[in-house]
């Protein structure tokens, strides 16, 4: 007997992530670059409840600004819906509901969560029950962070950031989000971290061929020490980032100066991570940070990937 003759619908979640470590290779021949990153699923998650339907329909809503976000065909959740479908030679439909509470266009990989979530839905409400490894496939054809969002915990990505083995990581790490009301394209950024790396050739010296994750950085985590791990963020894209959005650099120094570890821009923004000590200096930030007028959230990582929930 399948999940969806027992219930009617199914409602999976999945996490935004933190990249605590971002290096940006060069341009390979298809204009992507080569990147070597550590990935963290925090619990800011994404619900999506699939229903059975003839066709392939959705609605969105949630707790942030969700201008940008499609509706249609061009949203990732259909597209992952789709794809499960034609796959598998699934006749009939699906309408997804959507909940967002991570940033849109915010550099937390938002619609890949949504695009894990759909998938593990229609699997689970149609029957289809592919193999981990399969969806992991399908994951890694509709987005970079999209097998990430299936996987979570903690994890290295290379290449695209598709490729992924799972990281050790103990305890818990406490961060304070930034959110910002308007996002940035990805895109944009990495145009932004190419002219940028153009006009400071000499100073910067060779970008790296392989790009790698910095053994620290994996000690830290294994250690599950907060203080270690904030001395080895690193994100390639930030001073793009920060060139685009001016704006974001005294809340980056605000957040340090209050008592964050450190802070760091998340994958490729605008939302800023900052990592805490625990969970009380987390919340001791987080009021700080609204008192001075910003959005700030606490959350924590690692979390699971994307799972069928009550
Ligand atoms: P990325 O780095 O992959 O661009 P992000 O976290 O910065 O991710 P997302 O919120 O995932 O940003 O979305 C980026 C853009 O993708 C949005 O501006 C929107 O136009 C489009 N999009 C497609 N599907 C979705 C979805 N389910 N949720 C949000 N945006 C989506």
């Amino acid at each position: 007997m399948t999940l969806a003759e027992i219930f009617p619908s199914v409602r999976v979640r999945a996490p935004g992530k933190i990249n605590v470590f971002l290096q940006v290779g060069g341009l390979d021949d298809d204009g992507y670059h080569e990147l070597a990153t550590a990935f963290q699923a925090v619990s800011l998650y994404e619900d999506v409840v699939a229903t059975y339907a003839d066709d392939f329909t959705m609605a969105v809503n949630g707790s942030v600004p969700l201008e940008g976000v499609p509706v249609d065909d061009r949203n990732l959740a259909l597209r992952a819906a789709r794809l499960l479908a034609a796959e598998t030679g699934y006749e009939g439909g699906v309408h997804l509901e959507v909940h967002k509470q991570v940033p849109v266009a915010g550099g937390m990989g938002g619609g890949s969560a949504d695009a894990a979530a759909a998938l593990v839905a229609c699997d689970a409400l149609w029957g289809t029950e592919l193999p981990t490894g399969e969806l992991h496939r399908l994951a890694a054809r509709l987005g970079a962070d999209v097998p990430f969002a299936l996987m979570g915990g903690t994890a290295i990505g290379v290449g695209r950031g598709d490729r992924l083995s799972p990281a050790l990581a103990r305890g818990r790490f406490d961060w304070v989000l930034v959110t910002s009301e308007e996002g940035v394209s990805t895109p944009a950024v990495y145009g932004e971290l190419d002219r940028h790396r153009e006009r400071h050739r000499v100073d910067i010296g060779p970008v790296p061929a392989v790009p790698q994750v910095d053994a620290d950085v994996l000690h830290a985590l294994r250690a599950g020490d907060a203080r270690m791990l904030a001395s080895t963020l690193r994100n390639d894209l930030q001073a793009a980032t920060l060139q685009m959005r001016p704006d974001l650099a005294p809340v980056l120094e605000l957040g340090e100066r209050e008592g964050a570890l450190a802070g760091i821009v998340s994958g490729s923004g605008p939302t800023l991570a900052f990592l805490c000590g625990g969970p009380e200096e987390a919340i001791d930030l987080q009021v700080t940070m609204s008192a001075a007028g910003h959005v700030a959230l606490h959350v924590h990582g690692p979390v699971p990937g994307a799972r069928v929930v009550g």
